[in-house]
Parts: C-alpha cells; sequence; structure tokens
C-alpha cells in the first residue's frame, strides 16, 4: 500500500484549484427543474472532465411522472446526464456518481458562494454535491497519472435528477451498475472520516382523494367533502408511525375549493422511510390498505400513487469488502475511518438494488445541507480526493496482480 502514496502527492498543492472550481460550479444555479442551469453546469463539467479522456456522452432523462394538484398525469421533462466511460474493454472497472442538481431552485434566495473565516465555504451545493464532483475529478487525475491506470476501467456518471429520487436517470444507473466491479458516489461525509454505510429506503406516495362537489349553500347534503376526508387518510397514514425506526411523514395535503364549494379533489402526500426490503413490502400493504378502507365512505375514492425511488441499501457481505478496502486505504492516509448508518437516501440506494456494492459519502466534509447554512470544509478537499485516488490506485494494483 506504502508504494502508492507516491502517486498521490500531485493532489498536495490542489486545494486552491478545487476550491476555484467548486466556487464555479456553485455559482451556475442548478435546482433539479432549472434545466438551462444544469444544461450550463454540464458544459463545464464536459471541458473538465474532457481532459480525462474518456467516452463523453450526453444522455436523455425520461421524463417524471408527476400527480399534479388537479389530480392529473403529468410528465415533467428532466436534464441530461454526463455519462463517461474510460477504457471500456477493461474487464474490471469501477463506477464513479454523483448529482450536478441541488435542491436550490432558480428562484431560491441563495444562489452564491461566500467564504467565510473560519475556513469554510457557504454556498449553494458546495457539499452536497458540487464538492463532491471536484473531489471525484481529482482522484481520477490521480489514477490516470499513474501507469497502473490501465489496468482498470471506470465509468462515471454525474446525472441532473438525483434530489427528487433520480426518476429521469434511473435507466441509466441500472444498465451502468451491471458492467462495474463496486462504485464510489461522493456525497458529502457524514463529518471527520466519518462514512455512511447502510441507508434507509425512501418513498414518496400520494393518495389521492375524490369526492363529489356541490353548492355549499344550495345542496350541501349532495357533496361529499374530499378535503376532510383527506384530513382522516393523513391522521391514518400518521397513526402507522408505530416503529420509531419506520416513519411515514405526512408532508403536505393538496386540494380545497372557493368557500361556497364543497372540495372534490385533495391529495395527502407523505414520505415514508424503511430500513429493510421487507418493511418496504409491508408499508406497501399498509398504505394500499389506508387506500382502500376510506375507499368505503359513502362518495369517496382514494388511489395510492407513487412507491420507493430508493430501496434501503442494507450491509451486505460485499459492500463490507468495499467498506474494508476503503478502511484500509484510509489507514494508509492515516485517515480512522468510521461507519454510520443513516436514514437519508441517495443514488448508492439504487445502484446496490441493481446490485452494485457501493461507498456513497466519498465527497468533502460539510454540513447544514440543504438550507442556506450549507457550508463546505475546505480542507478536506485534497484529503477526500486522495482517499478516492488510493482505492482506485489499490483496485488497478490488485487487478494487476502486483
Ligand atoms: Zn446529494
Amino acid at each position: 500500500m506504502n508504494q502508492l502514496l507516491p502517486h498521490l502527492q500531485l493532489l498536495d498543492d490542489r486545494q486552491e484549484t478545487m476550491l476555484q472550481q467548486v466556487i464555479q460550479l456553485c455559482d451556475i444555479n442548478s435546482g433539479t427543474r432549472n434545466l438551462a442551469g444544469l444544461e450550463q453546469v454540464a458544459l463545464q463539467l464536459t471541458d473538465l472532465f474532457g481532459s480525462l479522456g474518456g467516452q463523453l456522452r450526453l444522455v436523455d432523462s425520461v421524463p417524471e411522472n408527476l400527480l399534479t394538484n388537479r389530480g392529473e398525469q403529468l410528465d415533467s421533462p428532466l436534464g441530461q446526464s454526463i455519462h463517461i466511460v474510460k477504457r471500456p474493454e477493461a474487464k474490471h472497472k469501477v463506477l464513479l456518481c454523483i448529482h450536478m442538481d441541488t435542491v436550490y431552485q432558480q428562484d431560491s434566495l441563495f444562489q452564491k458562494c461566500v467564504m467565510r473565516e473560519d475556513g469554510t465555504l457557504n454556498g449553494p451545493g458546495v457539499a452536497d454535491a458540487k464538492g463532491g464532483i471536484v473531489v471525484m475529478l481529482h482522484a481520477l487525475q490521480a489514477l490516470e497519472a499513474s501507469p497502473l491506470a490501465e489496468h482498470i476501467g471506470w465509468e462515471v456518471l454525474l446525472n441532473p435528477d438525483e434530489e427528487i429520487g433520480s426518476p429521469g436517470s434511473r435507466p441509466l444507473i441500472d444498465s451502468i451498475a451491471k458492467g462495474c466491479d463496486f462504485g464510489l458516489l461522493f456525497e458529502p461525509a457524514l463529518g471527520d472520516n466519518q462514512l455512511v454505510s447502510w441507508r434507509k429506503g425512501s418513498g414518496n406516495f400520494s393518495l389521492m382523494v375524490r369526492g363529489r362537489s356541490a353548492h355549499a349553500g344550495r345542496a350541501f347534503a349532495e357533496g361529499r367533502n374530499a378535503l376532510v376526508a383527506a384530513a382522516k387518510v393523513a391522521q391514518a397514514v400518521s397513526d402507522l408511525n408505530t416503529d420509531p425506526e419506520v416513519t411515514f411523514n405526512v408532508a403536505r395535503i393538496d386540494g380545497g375549493s372557493p368557500m361556497n364549494v364543497v372540495p372534490d379533489l385533495a391529495i395527502v402526500r407523505a414520505n415514508v422511510r424503511v430500513r429493510t426490503t421487507d418493511e418496504q413490502v409491508a408499508v406497501e400493504g399498509q398504505l394500499k390498505s389506508v387506500a382502500e378502507t376510506f375507499s368505503e365512505l359513502d362518495g369517496i375514492e382514494v388511489s395510492l400513487h407513487g412507491g420507493f425511488r430508493s430501496p434501503p441499501k442494507p450491509i451486505t457481505p460485499e459492500m463490507e469488502s468495499v467498506m474494508q478496502r476503503i478502511e484500509k486505504c484510509g489507514s494508509a492516509l492515516e485517515m480512522d475511518v468510521k461507519w454510520q448508518g443513516t436514514g437519508g437516501a441517495s443514488d448508492g440506494n439504487k445502484f446496490a438494488a441493481a446490485g452494485l456494492p457501493n461507498i456513497d459519502s466519498m465527497g468533502p466534509c460539510g454540513g447544514r445541507i440543504h438550507s442556506d447554512e450549507e457550508f463546505l470544509i475546505v480542507e478536506s478537499l485534497v484529503p477526500r480526493a486522495k482517499l478516492s485516488a488510493l482505492v482506485l490506485l489499490d483496485f488497478a494494483k490488485q487487478v494487476a496482480g502486483l
């Protein structure tokens, strides 16, 4: 392992370059629905990653199927993914993936990076996950600068829709998963040397409640109030919270009508988190039975939409072996890697479900993600790039039989 460390030296003085690249990427808004912004970020990344010399292509997303507040199914367009393949003929390949989109939409007040005196960078997507994109880039540069690189291939996926559960890039995720040995994803690390092991599964569900509208004064009795029924459905869903590890978060009820009309439509939106596939199946059954129970009310019909975009990601033996490789590389760099599970889902869940063991918190350290306090610990950029680079070099060395 120690003979690999000289290959990392070129990363030693990269901090300032990496910081400037993060700022450049974060100063362009790329909220998931901002397709023009995503295109601009993709253009910059095509440039940055082009120097690695793989085959780069832009891949269209399948549109996202949405249930609108008016109860209609709608196909909403999503941005393009960048997919790069280097040495496609290699027998052994590593997947490297992270998303280009952020949770901050075009109308958000949080748009620019600010350097803080404590050495952190505050900005939209600095940790989640544009800092991770830059860490990935430099790790690959270190690999490609080494003669060991020729022993392995790699595929990069930079997708535009992770923050909404990657509905548009899912087919690409499933196809790439089949051709690689393991995956590294560059979501932010949890804390100092704390990486994510298992992740819960996450599902988004909509229970659409239909009633019957009527004049609130002239024909009140003829109406069947969908909003009131939806409130009961929301309570019933929330009552499913009996295990603190299996959670039902009723996030929103869309619907209602003018004051003089009995409302005929309301939609209950809820997010559910589970640890295992068994729990996932059970939860789907529970929600189905809530819909059925309330459909028995006079004049009310409830239909269930949505599902688990991110299945649970448990620790499997295959994943344990990737964890061990990362621990080994960590200790060569005097990083004492620690593991922690989390309720948050990522594309790591989808790759795992498609059969690819992966570690998905190889990005830099930071915090307060999904808020305007999001920050990146600038000093973590180089060490994180070294860790991923060493994992790649170690794998290449093993494949080469050295
Ligand atoms: Zn993320």
